[in-house]
């Protein structure tokens, strides 16, 4: 039998110990588990990494400790915007959506742009339009109001800032979630799903739903999930830079990975992390805040669920 694997990640940011509680704690450890055994188990079972990304982040969309789906961040506006991408590295297909709103899983939306339109990023109204061509019932804002980040929103609506849900000091809230995965055919896949950053406002549009930025996979090198910053993962071009390094200077996945988070993004001040997963099954999780939630199962038996360094 192939190696096979995967890996999730919550949000990475700067998030003080200190802050979050013993019960808290134990609450996103166990839905980051809850994504990570349904993910393994579809890989387990001989199912694709397309399928077991899509299903781990579905989880963690659902669930509204995270800022993805349920419990996205609020807007300038007061609004949800979303976004979210998935690409198969053995097709290079890849599908992606943005400034969503009312859709509960987004990361099936933009599988739905994968396998069901020619396109490859459909954004708001073209999107919602797109969902309701596919019959996707709209859930109204309540579903995804959530009082800690109504509360994150109004301390900084009246100024010019936006900022990442997990980067105020006494937030114990980390944000957007993804997934990497490789499949028994050594088949790697990349999903990602975000509310995006508090308070953001006229359209922006982050580096999560980005072919290439903060998502990406490929057969022939790695498959790779972003968080922090996505003005700065956008410019670095960060998943495509961990495969580049590894296409083209032979690094390793995990010297790829630590070369962009611990160089050539914070050269340019660039704060977060990324999973990434390579065809033999191996996992790099690196991050340069002070936590990153994160969980990896490989079928080596190796399992991981943690927060901190
Ligand atoms: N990268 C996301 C964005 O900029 C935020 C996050 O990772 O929490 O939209």
């Amino acid at each position: 039998m192939k190696h096979f694997s995967i890996a999730i990640h919550g949000g990475a940011g700067t998030l003080v110990k200190g802050m979050m509680t013993s019960e808290l704690e134990t609450k996103y450890k166990a839905a980051l588990k809850m994504a990570l055994d349904n993910g393994y188990s579809v890989l387990s079972q001989g199912g694709t990494a397309v399928d077991a990304v899509e299903i781990a982040v579905q989880i963690l969309e659902n669930s509204p400790l995270f800022n993805a789906g349920k419990g996205s961040v609020f807007t300038a506006t007061e609004s949800h915007e979303m976004d979210a991408s998935i690409m198969d590295g053995k097709t290079l297909n890849a599908g992606a959506v943005s400034l969503i709103s009312g859709i509960k899983n987004p990361v099936s939306l933009a599988r739905d742009v994968m396998e069901k339109s020619e396109h490859v990023f459909l954004a708001g109204e073209g999107a919602m339009q797109f969902a309701k061509q596919l019959h996707y019932t709209l859930e109204d804002a309540s579903y995804f109001y959530d009082e800690f980040r109504h509360q994150q929103w109004l301390e900084i609506k009246d100024s010019d800032n936006f900022q990442l849900d997990h980067s105020v000091k006494k937030d114990s809230k980390f944000g957007t979630v993804g997934a990497v995965a490789c499949d028994q055919d050594g088949n790697i896949a990349a999903a990602t799903s975000t509310g995006g950053m508090t308070n953001k406002k006229w359209g922006r549009v982050g580096d999560s739903p980005m072919i290439g930025a903060g998502n990406y996979a490929n057969n022939k090198t790695c498959a790779v999930s972003c968080t922090g910053s996505g003005e700065f993962f956008i410019r670095a071009v960060v998943a495509y830079d961990v495969a580049c390094l590894m296409e083209h200077k032979d690094l390793s996945l995990q010297e790829a990975a630590n070369e962009v988070v611990h160089k050539r993004l914070l050269n340019i001040k660039g704060d977060g992390g990324l999973i990434a997963v390579d065809t033999q099954g191996n996992i790099a999780m690196p991050f340069n805040t002070e936590g990153m939630y994160r969980a990896c199962k490989t079928s080596e038996g190796k399992e991981e669920v943690s927060i901190y360094k």
